[in-house]
């Protein structure tokens, strides 16, 4: 669309989220290239990874990029060879934007650690936009079970969440401790339950702990509390590294700790025989397979998965990642295109 312009949220200056480092602008509406879809955004859901990279904790990739990589839209164009979808299709765009597919991660169905990949909202610009364009080899279907405020946060809090699940190795009816209660550990919680794990959820927020138990946890405890038993498996969600040592300390012998974010503040020191030894497992998260985004829609779908979305205007991209910040958000923020109006 030579010429035509749309609104879009830039990082202008990444800084304490209260110096507001986000910026409204007008920019060209982007032209899909060969094997790219342009989507026209209706939902973009709001991740901590936003937040990371407007702060500057996540170092930016490029200057002014545009976040947002949980993306619910339209098919609006269809780029030279692009033939997957159709034009009006429902489409969802999410984190992992491109791999290289020849590297020996891409190749051995590991292409979450692909050596050269690009992320939406990152690298490319993602959906705080009126307009997105993406390959449609990384894009998804969408489960026609969701509305476009509730399936947003699948594409990247559900993901995420729920590869950390798979990474923690949780055995069968086993125990499992979920640190913070956000947008993610909210959608992977009801996974867990779903396949007979005893849940319990250790967060600092209130709202958090309560939202847990109506989703049918066995207990809620503020995150430095001790579960009421020892953990199988742990999963960390708050980017808080001084919680390290103290999941750890819940896991039994042989646990296993999985920490889902992509950015944490430092770990304090660690005891080996207090933290470690009897075979427990420290293990990072990092990214997804598109194999982990189709298991996850389909899962959140036979399980009537509900979603706890909070939805905010466009217009508001700024006041959402505050909320955020600030432990403001139960659930997860979603922005909505056209909701000004009717504010
Ligand atoms: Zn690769
Ligand atoms: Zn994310």
């Amino acid at each position: 669309m030579a010429g035509e312009t749309m609104r879009a949220w830039v990082v202008d200056t990444p800084g304490p989220i209260d110096s507001k480092p986000l910026t409204l602008v007008e920019r060209p509406i982007p032209d899909p290239g060969p094997g790219q879809i342009r989507v026209r955004v209706r939902t973009c859901g709001v991740c901590r990874t936003d937040l990371h990279l407007a702060e500057g904790d996540l170092a930016p990739r490029r200057a002014q990029v545009t976040p947002g990589h949980e993306v619910v839209g339209a098919v609006d164009a269809l780029g030279a060879g692009a033939q997957r979808f159709a034009l009006g299709d429902r489409v969802g765009v999410a984190w992992l934007a491109h791999t290289c597919g020849v590297c020996r991660f891409c190749t051995s169905g590991r292409e979450n650690l692909c050596v050269a990949p690009t992320f939406t909202g990152w690298d490319i610009d993602g959906g705080y936009a009126e307009y997105v364009v993406a390959d449609e080899a990384y894009v998804y279907a969408l489960p026609p079970e969701f509305d476009d405020v509730a399936v947003a946060p699948l594409l990247c809090a559900g993901i995420i969440g729920y590869r950390a699940l798979r990474r923690s190795e949780c055995p069968p009816g086993g125990r499992l401790g979920i640190y913070g209660f956000g947008g993610s550990a909210h959608l992977v919680a009801q996974v867990a339950l779903a396949e007979g794990l005893r849940v319990h959820v250790l967060t600092r927020a209130a709202e958090a702990r309560a939202l847990a138990l109506r989703l049918g946890v066995r207990s809620a405890g503020d995150a430095a509390d001790a579960p009421p038993e020892p953990l199988d498996s742990a999963l960390l969600f708050a980017p808080v590294g001084t919680l390290v040592p103290v999941a750890l300390e819940a896991l039994d012998r042989g646990g296993t700790l999985a920490i889902a974010g992509i950015h944490l503040t430092d770990i304090p020191s660690l005891q080996y025989e207090r933290d470690l030894f009897e075979e427990r497992t420290l293990r990072s998260v990092t990214a997804n397979t598109r194999a982990d985004g189709r298991a996850l829609l389909e899962t959140a779908a036979r399980i009537g998965m509900h979603v706890e979305a909070v939805p905010y205007p466009f217009e508001q991209a700024d006041t959402a990642l505050r909320d955020l910040a600030h432990d403001r958000v139960t659930g997860a923020a979603v922005l909505v295109m056209g909701a000004a109006a009717a504010v």
